[in-house]
């Protein structure tokens, strides 16, 4: 690496690789080596690198327009924000759109906090109190490290924005005994990413939608990482759902960023047009002019590439593509018996690793598999200290997760 990195802030841990160009589910480095990249920007690159889909629409989005402003009526948003309502959560509603996923989390906290204005305790004081849950991860800036439970996140930055409560995951009577007068809200993953690859079961979904409906709270689920056929249906949580035989749920919002864009930054919200309780508007219609804004957000060269890439994942089915290469990938790994992992969980291409052995120099043992899984020429992101997630382009190829396959099952095994 270039003495260059000097001049950057050193927030991030990085490796010593040094990206130089990429094609599908591959990416090279400056020095000529080529890897098979399940990191993929982190759940980012829907479509892999550089998919034509996305370089077309940018070049002849790029000749038209690129930016403008909010003030005018930008019509590629709108249609990004009709195929996201009418094709992706499938019942009424409205969008916004920002630059990233803590953005996008920030308006489902501003639009709860309006909700308890509108529908306020029963002595007339509004709600406010947005209830998160353990081992969640909401983004970086004030509002959703104090949304996000992971002390990590968190240290360092006191005094935290009141207005948060974090309540056991996946633990539906400790849920029900947490509502409190303030409370207006529930923020959920309904497959936590960061946390290590935890999935919503069926009885916490449920009891999610329970107290929502007994106590007039928003249920919004944070789809940044798990939305947008990543765990093999457009919306996590019927994914979730599905996978336990769960209930059908109707949030009220959700947001999404991640793979929105396959790598172009786009954050978004979309919120129900059902009535606020105690008020003549729709929850979607709480954001209304002056409340909320973002000088990028939604620009006609985005909203383009955004929806020709969810175009592409619906015409493609990929999502269902995600479900049938989640299962393959499981089922090879429980035939393994030599290696260091001890389980496969997640849902279709989101999918956490579980490690065992001892960690050395310093380095988590997800850190270390990381490490020795790059040298050997395949890159993944950790999740926690013991868990590492294999996140590829939705349309990753069964030959290329088989050489992924091969490359875990001899680079990590037993000490
Ligand atoms: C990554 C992530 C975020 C934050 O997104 P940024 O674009 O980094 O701000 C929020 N929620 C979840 C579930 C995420 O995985």
């Amino acid at each position: 690496m270039k003495a260059s990195f000097d001049y950057l802030i050193p927030n991030y841990a990085r490796l010593p690789m040094v990206p130089v160009r990429g094609e599908g589910s591959w990416l090279w480095d400056a020095d000529g080596r080529r890897y098979l990249d399940f990191a993929a920007g982190v759940a980012v690159n829907t479509l892999g690198h550089c998919n034509p889909v996305m370089v077309q629409a940018l070049h002849e989005q790029a000749q038209k327009l690129i930016h403008c402003s909010n003030l005018y009526s930008i019509q590629e948003q709108a249609e990004l924000a009709r195929f996201l309502t009418d094709e992706v959560v499938e019942e009424p509603g409205k969008c916004f759109f920002c630059n990233s996923g803590a953005e996008a989390n920030e308006a489902l906290v501003k639009l709860a906090r309006l909700y308890g204005n509108a529908a306020p305790a029963a002595d007339g004081s509004p709600r406010y109190e947005v209830l998160t849950f353990s081992k969640s991860f909401h983004g970086r800036t004030l509002a959703t490290i104090a949304a996000t439970e992971q002390e990590k996140v968190r240290q360092g930055f006191a005094p935290y924005m009141p207005g948060f409560r974090y309540v056991p995951f996946n633990d539906p009577d400790a849920l029900r005994a947490a509502i409190q007068k303030e409370t207006v809200a529930l923020l959920v993953e309904p497959v936590q990413g960061e946390g290590g690859i935890n999935v919503a079961t069926a009885k916490f979904l449920s009891a999610l939608q329970e107290v929502c409906a007994e106590h007039d709270l928003l249920l919004m689920f944070d789809e940044v990482q798990c939305g947008l056929g990543r765990v093999g249906h457009p919306c996590g949580w019927k994914a979730a759902a599905a996978a336990d035989g769960g209930p059908e749920l109707k949030p009220d919002a959700v947001s999404w960023a991640k793979g929105l864009g396959g790598g172009f930054p786009i954050g978004g919200i979309w919120a129900t047009d059902r009535a606020a309780t105690g008020s003549n508007k729709k929850v979607s219609d709480l954001l209304g002019p002056g409340t909320h804004g973002s000088t990028f957000g939604g620009s006609p060269l985005v909203s383009t590439l955004a929806l020709a890439i969810q175009r592409e994942v619906k015409d493609k089915k990929l999502a269902a593509h995600a479900v049938e290469m989640g299962d393959y990938i499981k089922k090879e790994v429980s035939t393994w018996t030599d290696t260091a992992i001890t389980g496969v969980r997640g849902l279709g291409l989101m999918l956490g690793f579980l490690l065992q052995g001892e960690a050395h120099d310093g380095l988590t043992l997800s850190g270390q598999a990381q490490r020795k899984l790059m040298a050997a020429g395949l890159l993944v992101v950790p999740a926690g200290a013991d868990v590492i997630r294999w996140l590829p382009p939705l349309n990753v190829s069964r030959d290329e997760i088989n050489q992924a396959l091969e490359i875990m099952k001899t680079t990590l095994t037993k000490d």
